[in-house]
């Protein structure tokens, strides 16, 4: 359902100094997100896309665009950079897309903590909180593109929460300044607790204007890819560095064979059929690290000190997380993929039993990001390749994973309560919902069970 046409027409005359987009192609674009790495969401999104696209620069600009949104009752999906996974800003029910890019100054860095517009780049971020020998953390693998509110909004963690867990971790969010959509706009500081009851909601239950997140102490990061011919010797490599509590360390990935044979910007480190360890660590641990390496029978295919990555602009954490998928997708685009959890403890045990009953066929291909939980214990989440075939067969896929005990964040839905969130809202976050969301305007469509309203006519 489209908001017609008036609405936006009446919008864009009475606020003719915002910058409006409505050329219907710059429109389409910025509807979309990277929702095409499931053919699922392919399917289930093609045509969806807003009426007009608006990028306001200034907190005021935003109030005044959310009033008159609100008055007319026009549907509007918050939008960052637009580099999530699900669809998450991709308008269903038409309306207005607001682009956040423009607000994206840096308020202050301090000794373990930074503040920030929600539009501001995490790359950008990291640039002004690195002279002072910190850095956040933890960024996905997109950070030099997705904003610090999309990470909020839409993202889990990344590179970092190795060592942090996931953002939604206790302590690594501060505080938030958010806005209501109302005629009248309010904005409320949330901190704590509060304040997640708006992560991870797809910008569905508030507008997310400032954060305030801890950040950790940078190192010069040596980043290293080591290949092996065992994938258990691969797998308990990745694991033991992992854990290895003297070794600081930013990242550990672990492709089995064949997903590094997807890596082709990396192929001349990385042999055929080899299976892979990915790791940033101190520079400072690289002895400790070769040690491990050699009692494990691995070989160093890539080494890269912190000035040199510097120097080539060019770093392996754009080879971790969903950027494997996205490399292995260029490689091959009849792919998909998996979004997985283990359980602390036993996840060593069940990645070796999961790649022998899916993976010995070349259709699940094993990738593992190593993490801690919210509950600071390490584990691995996974990011399998899949040959897809069928959607029913990827469910069975999926079933199969349950049925072993390990997680499914379903990566291949678009609502929030059927993907990480796993079920039904609790009802502290329904509340925020209903308070800075009375109308049920913001990303409609996405909560289920509450209702798609079109826009009253203007
Ligand atoms: C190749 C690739 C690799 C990725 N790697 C990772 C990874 O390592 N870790 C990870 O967590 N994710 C990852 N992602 C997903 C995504 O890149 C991140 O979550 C990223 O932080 C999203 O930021 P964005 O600015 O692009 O958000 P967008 O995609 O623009 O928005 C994401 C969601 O947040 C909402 N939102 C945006 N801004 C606000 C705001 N100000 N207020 C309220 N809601 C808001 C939007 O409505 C949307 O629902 C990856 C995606 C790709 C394509």
């Amino acid at each position: 359902m489209n908001a017609p046409v008036s609405a936006i027409e009446q919008l864009l005359l009475e606020l003719p100094d915002l910058d409006w987009i409505t050329d219907e192609s710059r429109v389409t674009r910025l509807s979309q997100d990277f929702s095409w790495f499931s053919p699922v969401l392919v399917r289930q999104l093609k045509d969806k896309r807003a009426d007009a696209v608006v990028r306001p620069r200034t907190e005021e600009e935003i109030r005044t665009v959310v009033g008159a949104c609100a008055r007319r009752g026009v549907p509007i999906t918050i939008r960052g950079s637009g580099t999530g996974n699900y669809g998450q800003t991709t308008p269903l029910a038409g309306g207005v897309v607001l682009d956040m890019t423009g607000y994206n100054s840096c308020l202050w860095v301090r000794p373990g903590v930074a503040r920030a517009q929600a539009g501001i780049r995490l790359g950008e971020l990291e640039k002004q909180t690195k002279p002072t020998g910190q850095e956040m953390r933890c960024v996905p693998s997109t950070y030099r593109s997705a904003t610090l509110g999309g990470l909020f909004g839409g993202g889990f963690g990344g590179v970092g929460s190795i060592n942090y867990g996931p953002l939604g971790a206790p302590g690594n969010v501060i505080g938030i300044r958010a806005m209501t959509i109302e005629a009248e706009p309010q904005v409320v500081e949330l901190r704590g607790a509060e304040a997640m009851r708006m992560h991870h909601l797809w910008g569905t239950n508030g507008l997310v204007l400032e954060l305030e997140i801890a950040l950790a102490p940078a190192h010069p990061w040596l980043e290293t890819l080591v290949t092996f011919d065992s994938f258990e010797n691969a797998l308990n490599f990745a694991d033991k560095l992992a854990n290895a509590p003297g070794i600081v360390k930013r990242g550990v990935s672990f492709f089995a064979a064949p997903v590094s044979d997807h890596l082709a910007q990396l192929a001349a480190h990385l042999p055929k059929g080899c299976h892979t360890v990915l790791s940033l660590v101190a520079e400072s641990g690289e002895p400790a690290l070769l040690q491990m390496v050699e009692a494990h029978g691995g070989t160093v295919g890539y080494r890269k000190t912190a000035a040199e990555v510097q120097k080539s602009n060019r770093t392996l954490m754009e080879f971790t997380w969903n950027h494997t998928t996205l490399h292995a997708l260029k490689i091959d685009p009849t792919l998909t993929y998996l979004q997985s959890g283990f359980v602390p403890g036993r996840h060593v045990e069940q990645v070796i039993e999961m790649e022998k009953l899916l993976g010995a066929s070349g259709e699940v291909m094993m990738h593992l990001e190593f993490i801690r939980n919210v509950a600071g214990l390490m584990t691995c989440s996974g990011l399998q390749l899949v040959r897809f075939s069928t959607e029913e067969r990827l469910q069975e896929i999926m079933r199969i994973h349950r049925a072993h005990n390990v997680h499914i964040n379903n990566p291949h839905v678009n609502i929030v309560e059927d993907g990480k969130a796993g079920g039904p809202l609790p009802p502290e976050v329904i509340e925020v919902k209903k308070r800075f969301d009375p109308m049920g305007l913001l990303n409609p469509g996405k909560l289920r069970d509450w209702p798609v309203k079109g826009p009253r006519s203007a």
